[in-house]
């Protein structure tokens, strides 16, 4: 079917495929100093949000993201009290992070227009935003972490973008090392981990990079995330101290808020492996 201006596309060249999506209109475009930030209004999946041409939000897919970027770690902890979220510019990690009784959640996003338009064009996503347990900063959060004081948080979320650019440092053993420097005893550390299908290489490597900064403990979930590349996408999960395979489910099956996506057995389920994955995982842990 031949694609015309109608179509908003994002092609993933190396894997000679593309996601489209129909357009009713552009609702906004800038150039940031880090990006180009355009919103959409689209035929079926709501408003979308592109960076530098990449999918990052709809308004019909983007709980299960933010879902999944949360509460799997969230009930993994067995008490989160203070979460550091590094990237997460458009805040839907930091609106599901605030539905938990968490103390203080601290928002390190290097962009602030991004936070500043999607507070524009996704106030859903910000609902959140003013709550008192927030704090929103805009800086480079590779260089957060390595100033940051040694055990200030017990749960580091990295809702980053792919690995390039200024996010390329977000998924390096040095800067793992940091975070684990940061995390309290028990704290846990999770990391959006890409496309099991498109990118294992990539999880295969984060895992080596977690284990090597000195994490003991790292899983691998995933979950459908159709407007991202291959429509599966994946969560990297690590513990300081121990297991990450255990989660309070009886709490996660109580839980006292609404999910649209995750529940106690969807976070079971999310950490069985198919077989590819499970197999390339043993031979990176072995090398
Ligand atoms: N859900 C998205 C995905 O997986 O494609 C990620 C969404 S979120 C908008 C990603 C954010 O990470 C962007 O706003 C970007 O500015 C931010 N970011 C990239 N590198 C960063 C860094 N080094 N420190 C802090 N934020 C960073």
């Amino acid at each position: 079917m031949a694609l015309d201006s109608r179509w908003f596309t994002e092609e993933w060249a190396e894997q000679g495929a593309a996601i489209s999506l129909e357009i009713k209109r552009k609702l906004h475009e800038e150039q940031s100093p880090y990006q180009r930030i355009e919103i959409w209004e689209t035929g079926t999946f709501g408003r979308l949000m592109t960076l530098d041409g990449l999918v990052m939000v709809t308004d019909r897919d983007n709980f299960i993201y933010h879902e999944m970027m949360s509460h799997p770690v969230l009930f993994t902890h067995p008490k989160p009290e203070s979460v550091l979220i590094i990237g997460g510019g458009d805040c839907g990690t930091l609106h599901e992070v605030l539905k938990h009784p968490v103390k203080q959640v601290t928002q390190v996003e290097l962009d602030e227009r991004v936070t500043r338009v999607a507070e524009q064009f996704f106030p859903a996503l910000c609902a959140s935003n003013n709550d008192p347990r927030a704090r929103l900063r805009f800086a480079d959060g590779i260089q957060w972490v390595k100033d940051a004081e040694a055990g200030s948080h017990d749960v580091i979320i990295v809702d980053g973008t792919d690995p390039i650019g200024p996010a390329a440092g977000l998924f390096s053993e040095a800067f793992y090392k940091n975070c684990l420097r940061t995390l309290r005893p028990g704290g846990l550390i999770v990391g959006q981990s890409e496309s099991p299908l498109f990118h294992a290489g990539l999880i295969m490597a984060m895992h080596q990079a977690l284990r090597g900064a000195g994490f003991k403990d790292v899983q691998t979930l995933h979950f459908p995330q159709c407007t991202y590349p291959s429509g599966w996408w994946s969560a990297t999960l690590a513990g300081k101290n121990g297991s990450v395979a255990n989660f309070r489910a009886q709490d996660a099956r109580n839980k006292t808020f609404a999910t649209r996506y995750y529940n106690a057995a969807v976070h079971q389920g999310a950490l069985a492996l198919p077989e590819f994955l499970q197999n390339q995982l043993r031979v990176a842990s072995s090398e």
